[in-house]
């Protein structure tokens, strides 16, 4: 029986440090903070968010979520958490893992001294005989390269490199495409793809590589290892927010949300990396919009502006909101002996 204690060091604008103790709870081997300790640290009040939803927020922010779900969603855009969030007693509860990989990075995204945005590697997936997800509208490796081609322009005209994993109608490996923005340093890797699924499904999903130690519906198993996408967790998820929040509301598509998975472009990569998904091909009426030159243009653009966007955010520290906010905080952990919540046996 162990009570574990977060302690969160706030390195406060002007160098005064703050400190605020969590308390961990452990749930079915899973660290939890309270939420009304998340609230409290980003000083949220009650707010009228989404139907059937606990809201809170502030100013700039909205974040609404429910007991036992993993939909997250911060001013109605769509992310999915890597644990559920949990009910003990009168307490809701959010794993530390979603705490320090996607609430705080999407809340206070940071500007990063070592990072850079010169080059962006545009990687349209698919290509030759791997044709991706095929309708009789249109095929997904088609679709993809018709995107990237559009991005690529309106990037070149922003100032940007671009280099294209292919351009053309031939054949990568999956490490291949990797290997190109690994070598290219000051760049940024973006995956385009489009989906298949039952008739039905429609909408936009941007996926980024899983936390150390999660587990999701695109990541499996549990993984405890450290990957190489892994360094760039805060970096991947601000860039996924600054694409699929301009995607969703330029295309008004379904907001599938931003997903994690352990797809293998992702799990190499050594750049900040998303793999976007455009719409379905096997959605006959989602299909017939994707295959034309204005939805792609849309995208294109969409993904441009998500680009210059997390640009501005994460690379450039005249314009980053720690010149008006606290600056970035480092989450510490110490694990002291005493006693544990019993929630875990009490559900089963
Ligand atoms: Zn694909």
């Amino acid at each position: 029986m162990v009570m574990m204690l977060l302690a969160l060091f706030m390195c406060q604008w002007g160098g005064v440090y703050a400190q605020n103790t969590w308390d961990v709870t452990s749930i079915e081997d899973v660290e939890y903070v309270k939420l009304s300790d998340v609230w409290r640290f980003y000083r949220f009040t009650p707010k009228k968010g989404r139907p059937g939803c606990v809201s809170y927020g502030s100013g700039k922010h909205v974040v609404s979520l429910k007991p036992e779900k993993q939909d997250f969603y911060v001013n109605n855009y769509r992310y999915v958490l890597s644990h559920p969030v949990r009910k003990v007693g009168s307490d809701l509860m959010i794993s530390s893992v979603d705490m320090r990989k996607l609430v705080d990075p999407v809340l206070r995204p940071r500007y990063s001294p070592d990072r850079k945005l010169r080059t962006v590697v545009i990687d349209p997936g698919h290509g030759g005989h791997d044709a991706g997800a095929v309708s009789s509208i249109a095929k997904e490796k088609d679709l993809n390269l018709a995107v990237a081609r559009k991005l690529r322009k309106l990037l070149q005209r922003q100032g940007y490199r671009v280099v294209m994993t292919r351009d053309g109608d031939y054949f990568l490996t999956l490490q291949q495409r990797v290997d190109i923005a690994n070598r290219i340093p000051d760049s940024i890797f973006v995956s385009i793809h489009h989906n298949a699924g039952r008739s039905a499904a429609s909408g936009i999903e941007t996926f980024t590589l899983a936390p150390q130690g999660t587990t999701s519906p695109f990541a499996r198993s549990r993984r405890f290892d450290e990957l190489a996408g892994n360094n760039q967790d805060s970096e991947n998820i601000a860039l996924a927010t600054a694409v699929h929040s301009r995607a969703i509301r330029s295309s008004g598509a379904i907001d599938r949300g931003i997903q994690r998975a352990r797809f293998s472009v992702l799990c190499t990569i050594r750049r900040p990396a998303i793999l976007f998904e455009g719409g379905f091909v096997s959605n006959p009426a989602e299909c017939s919009r994707m295959a034309t030159s204005s939805y792609q243009n849309l995208l294109a653009d969409s993904i441009c502006k998500g680009i210059m966007a997390y640009n501005n955010t994460v690379c450039r520290p005249a314009q980053n909101v720690a010149s008006t906010t606290p600056r970035p905080g480092r989450v510490r952990t110490s694990i002291s002996g005493s006693s544990i919540s019993n929630y875990a046996k009490r559900e089963r």
